[in-house]
């Protein structure tokens, strides 16, 4: 089969014929249809220093994808050939205390599809059995291909009540984006939406933003006055990753506000303590998703009209991979499909 791998230790990736995958017991083997581009298949594309220390040469990248069923273990009883599937990324290890408490999110050895273990942009992927989701079949397919970061835009977005309150999401890249939608759906009021690029924030507004703010030119500050908010955000979702967006959320929290951080910074943040403390502010870190709680959740309000098609910008052939990962990295896209059907 084609793979995507990545076979030299240098920036690139390459199109190979690998073997397809053996299953065990039970496993599912998987016929993908069409993956999305992640923020970490363009560090693993570029090869920097965290890639460098994680990923093995020789492995194949990607981990959101959508499929269909091709066949199962003995072991397998309730997948059935045709079912259109995809994967929960993290591979727990079934035995530490929250695995065994059934929090198996909070698992203390998750491995990563397309990290350290065999990924899916490839015709085929195999998969545990625990870590297959069946779609219900009315599921946009494109949508379906990115239910992964759909899952952390849901899980973050989800973390603390939004009905009524006033959200900000600093950071619209393509789970920032997710994130204003869903919030809105779940019944804030105000969505506010930073980011210090003019093509992210075109997007914001479609998705559900109320205003879409380039921090570079106006304040947080100045449009909580216009939106007349009397006392500061109630719920902050950080999804930049940039210390700079963290501590102007901090900065415009209300009293009792709660902060839920997805954004991975590449270095030490310092931030104003006293402010989190004086201020009773409650952060919380965010890894992944819940499974399978949050794969139900992002189910449940696409049939009740949650609509996260408009972030999905470009759709390439997988053959034409390097365009795609160039567009995705270029910042003037949503997100970005590879079509594994047109090879
Ligand atoms: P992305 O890189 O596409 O988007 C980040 C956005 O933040 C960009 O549009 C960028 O312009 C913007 N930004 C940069 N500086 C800013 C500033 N000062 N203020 C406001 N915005 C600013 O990333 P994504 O794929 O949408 O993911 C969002 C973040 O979540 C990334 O940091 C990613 O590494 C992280 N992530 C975390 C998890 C998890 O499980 N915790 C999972 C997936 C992604
Ligand atoms: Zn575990």
């Amino acid at each position: 089969m084609k793979a995507l791998v990545k076979s030299e230790p240098k920036a690139g990736l390459w199109l190979e014929d690998v073997p397809e995958p053996t299953i065990g017991i039970n496993d599912v083997l998987i016929r993908v249809l069409r993956t999305g581009i992640c923020g970490t298949d363009l560090h693993i594309h570029s090869w920097d220093a965290w890639a460098r220390r994680t990923v093995p040469v020789g492995l194949i990248i990607g981990h959101e994808f959508v499929g269909e069923v091709v066949a199962v273990g003995s072991n397998v009883n309730d997948f059935l050939t045709g079912d259109l599937v995809s994967g929960e990324g993290h591979l727990v290890c079934g035995r530490c205390r929250n695995c065994m408490a059934g929090r198996r999110h909070l698992c203390a050895h998750t491995r990563g599809i397309g990290v350290n273990h065999a990924g899916a942009f490839a015709e085929y992927v195999a998969l545990p059995m625990t870590n297959v989701w069946r779609h219900s079949p009315d599921v946009d397919r494109d949508v379906a291909a990115i239910f992964d970061p759909f899952g952390n835009a849901v899980h973050t977005a989800l973390a603390f009540p939004v009905l009524g309150e006033d959200v900000l999401i600093t950071g619209a890249g393509p789970i920032g984006l997710m994130a204003a939608a869903v919030v809105r759906h779940a019944g804030a009021r105000h969505v506010v939406v930073t980011d210090v690029n003019p093509c992210r924030l075109e997007l914001a507004t479609p998705m559900g933003a109320t205003v879409a703010l380039d921090t570079r030119t106006q304040s947080i500050g100045d449009v909580q006055q216009t939106l007349e908010m009397a006392e500061g955000f109630d719920v902050g979702l950080e999804m930049s990753g940039n210390p700079d967006a963290l501590r102007e959320m901090v900065a415009n929290m209300a009293h009792g506000g709660r902060i839920a951080l997805l954004g991975i910074p590449t270095e030490e943040v310092a931030l104003d303590l006293n402010r989190i403390i004086l201020n009773m502010i409650t952060v919380k870190g965010i890894y992944g998703r819940q499974m399978y709680e949050t794969w139900y959740t992002m189910t449940v309000m696409l049939q009740s009209g949650l609509d996260v098609r408009p972030v999905i910008t470009h759709r390439f052939a997988a053959s034409a991979f390097e365009e795609a990962f160039a567009t995705a990295a270029s910042g003037r896209a949503g997100k970005v499909l590879l079509d594994w059907e047109a090879l």
